[in-house]
């Protein structure tokens, strides 16, 4: 039990990739509460699963765009389970839609869930951590490879985290706080479905040519949350099966 005493938020919970670190994170040892927008049914059934199991879960509905719910997240996650270790910054949005037509309002979304939640709650959490704290953003193989038309934003907003990550890092390292970013490929999620439209146009320039299983996203942010990874700070972690080879 690595993470046995230790307590982790995670943002956007319910569903796909969060979901798959929050049982990670709670099957190590963690308390894990995790926020949601609107999967209250999905939160629910996921806080039962782990609790049956043994381990601790809280869900919070809290949308990842406005900022004085994030913070409430952090501090409702202190107060009931006495101190914040972890922070996953996983909640996000995908709009892939052509550039003509791209709504200032996708625009302004994509960056306050995809962005400005990272900031506004690795503030917050930052604020109760100590020595061997984690924050670890989950960013996108689309930072910096954009395979088809339509996923401007969207990278632009991974990509975003490939910066702050590293200045994070620069912040909060004199507190012995870590700061990575993930960059998973090709998903199986509802985000990004394996049987999907777009999947046999991801496997083909991808050196392992299928989606991720949300699991294996979760083993290593399990790795960077854990004691091992104490020196890894700063760093973009690909796990894309070889689509920015
Ligand atoms: P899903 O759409 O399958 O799940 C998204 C999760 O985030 C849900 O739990 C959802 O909650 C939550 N969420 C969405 N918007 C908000 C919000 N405004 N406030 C709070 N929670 C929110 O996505 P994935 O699991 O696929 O993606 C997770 C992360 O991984 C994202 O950051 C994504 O960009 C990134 N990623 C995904 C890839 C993929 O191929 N799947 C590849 C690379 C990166 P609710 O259930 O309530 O809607």
């Amino acid at each position: 039990m690595p993470l046995s005493g230790r307590v982790a938020i995670v943002t956007g919970g319910s569903r796909g990739i969060g979901a798959a670190i929050v049982r990670r994170l709670a099957r190590d040892g963690a308390a894990v509460a995790f926020t949601y927008a609107s999967s209250e049914k999905a939160a629910t059934e996921l806080v039962d699963e782990i609790s049956s199991t043994g381990g601790k879960a809280m869900a919070i509905k809290s949308d990842a765009a406005d900022a004085a719910a994030v913070r409430a997240a952090v501090d409702q996650t202190f107060g009931v389970f006495g101190r914040v270790d972890i922070l996953v910054n996983n909640a996000g949005v995908l709009h892939w839609s052509p550039f003509e037509t791209f709504t200032l309002e996708d625009f302004d979304r994509t960056l306050a869930v995809n962005v400005r939640s990272v900031f506004v709650a690795s503030q917050a959490a930052a604020a109760h951590m100590g020595e061997g704290g984690r924050i670890i953003n989950i960013g996108s193989c689309n930072a910096d490879r954009v395979p088809s038309a339509g996923g401007g934003v969207y990278a632009m907003s991974k990509s975003a985290l490939v910066g702050l990550s590293a200045g994070l890092a620069r912040d909060l390292g004199p507190k012995g706080i870590t700061v990575n970013n993930v960059l998973p490929g090709p998903t199986d999620t509802d985000m990004n479905p394996e049987k999907g439209d777009h999947a046999p146009g991801l496997h083909d320039i991808m050196a392992i040519k299928r989606h991720a299983r949300p699991e294996e996203i979760a083993g290593m942010v399990a790795y960077l949350a854990g004691p091992e990874a104490g020196m890894v700070t700063g760093a973009n972690l690909r796990i894309d099966g070889g689509f920015a080879a």
